[in-house]
């Protein structure tokens, strides 16, 4: 029997080092730090994608996007891609989701369907961008509370997705980091404004130009501010609103004696950008182990002492543990963190990312994607000398409490890490082929390779040859 009240909460671009549970500087998470005396704390999260649309779905599917129908850009989603969801139902479970963020709203994405109550009411306008919807955390969490006092003698599983350390950073509050020692350290100034899309981006401009995508851009008088610690102490007093948020809602649980029988877990579904690669305050634009490492907290029912988990582990396993009643997420020798035109690979205390051509987001890169066949591996391995202007490439190594870059990682170690990628891919096509001879799926098939005249056999070949993104996207196309 799982625990009566499971309460995930997606915290969302939250990066890890911000967090003074993992050893910042400022005290941002005060209320998170006393709750992770109780709790498992681990060192080495690793989220699925860098970006909400990708990332939120894949976390509650327990599946890497690439393995979810249109998770890269659509966000539709079919009935079968959410087995965690249906076997929570099946145990006995009310499902809900909460979200303040529009990605996962149902103005968004069709998510509401895989959740007996969905919870979506945003009024807020974004700051740069009125079209933005989002909501303020105090407003969801008094949706959830209100939920909760209803439905407390259900089991309830509950999906609570809050924004309030997303940028712009406009916290309700003056920060309260405001000139502190980090602030007066740091005199670094945002040079240029590039498009939100990040279209026309390449690695030659981030060695000139420190960027900033527009919609972060906060107006002062003609100028934009362009003190980089101006934005950092407001991301941070983001956090801290949102960890100011967490305690109340733990102070209601105690308050309707639901604490001490609650599952809790506090997670991110990418991180943000702080300047590495001289980019300022954005994700979402390749598969940055700065996006990809998150915090990830884990409080069990009853639970007396804190532990510290060090293995590395991936977020598409926290669903999966649930479901299974397991306290621990599985740790993993490999992990992949997924964008249309990046991979991400942690292996063995090493990551790398591999990026192709330009940098754009997401809604521009459908033709674009990045290489994951064989003949991709190839075709890196040649360009690897010259990548800068084709393909983008960086090695990382785990150093303390995080990911620094390795100038020196040499062509066999990415090589290596590559491999394991592929390995994993080929055991992917091997189960999709099985998938497509089940005859319900093949049915479906049958319509869309018609339409093409391509024969069975054949789209097997194009499986192989495109790597099975492109698959997907080859099936996106043939859709009715
Ligand atoms: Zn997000």
């Amino acid at each position: 029997m799982g625990p009566k009240h499971i309460f995930l909460f997606i915290l969302d671009a939250v990066r890890k080092d911000h967090l003074s549970l993992y050893g910042y500087q400022r005290k941002t998470t005060p209320n998170i730090d006393k709750l992770a005396k109780q709790a498992e704390v681990y060192n080495w999260a690793f989220a699925p994608a860098p970006y909400t649309l990708a990332s939120v779905p894949s976390i509650l599917a327990g599946k890497y996007p690439i393995e979810l129908s249109n998770a890269f850009t659509s966000g539709r989603f079919e009935e079968d891609d959410f087995p965690t969801l249906l076997e929570l139902k099946k145990q006995g479970y009310t499902t809900a989701m909460f979200t303040a963020n529009i990605v996962t709203s149902s103005l968004k994405t069709n998510l509401n369907e895989f959740f007996d109550y969905f919870w979506d009411n945003l009024t807020e306008e974004e700051l740069n961008r009125p079209a933005w919807l989002y909501q303020k955390a105090e407003v969801v969490l008094t949706a959830v509370e209100d939920f909760v006092k209803k439905h407390k003698k259900d089991k309830l599983f509950v999906v609570i997705h809050l924004m309030e350390a997303h940028g712009p950073y406009v916290p309700q509050l003056d920060s309260i980091f405001k000139g502190d020692e980090l602030y007066r350290q740091d005199n670094r100034m945002v040079d240029k404004l590039v498009p939100t899309t990040f279209r026309g981006v390449t690695a030659e401009t981030l060695e000139t130009f420190k960027v900033m995508p527009k919609y972060q851009a906060i107006m002062q008088g003609e100028d934009y501010e362009r003190r980089v610690a101006e934005y950092i102490a407001k991301y941070d007093m983001g956090i801290y609103q949102l960890d100011k948020n967490v305690g109340a809602f733990c102070h209601f649980l105690e308050k309707e004696a639901l604490f001490n029988n609650s599952q809790l877990v506090f997670t991110a579904d990418h991180g943000e950008l702080m300047g590495e690669e001289n980019i300022f305050f954005s994700h979402g634009i390749l598969a940055h182990p700065v996006l990809s490492l998150v915090p990830l907290i884990i409080k069990q029912p009853k639970q007396a002492k804190r532990i510290v988990n060090k293995e590395a582990v991936s977020l598409i396993d926290i669903m999966p543990a649930i479901v299974a009643g397991r306290k621990q997420l599985s740790p993993r020798p490999v992990t992949f963190t997924f964008h249309p035109k990046s991979i991400g690979v942690m292996w063995s205390g090493k990551y790398i990312v591999v990026h192709n051509g330009e940098f754009s987001d997401i809604e521009t890169t459908q033709e674009d994607i990045f290489p994951v066949s064989s003949r991709g591996l190839d075709k890196i391995l040649r360009d690897y000398k010259n990548f800068k202007s084709r393909l983008w490439l960086k090695g990382f190594r785990k150093i303390g409490n995080k990911y620094v870059e390795d100038k020196k990682m040499k062509r066999e170690e990415v090589l290596e890490l590559f491999k394991m990628f592929l390995k994993w891919q080929q055991s992917l096509l091997k189960r999709l082929e099985k998938e497509l001879l089940n005859p319900r799926r093949s049915e479906r098939l049958a319509v869309r390779i018609f339409l093409k005249s391509l024969t069975r056999e054949n789209l097997f070949k194009r499986l192989r040859e495109f790597g099975e993104y492109r698959w997907r996207l080859l099936i996106q196309k043939l859709k009715v």
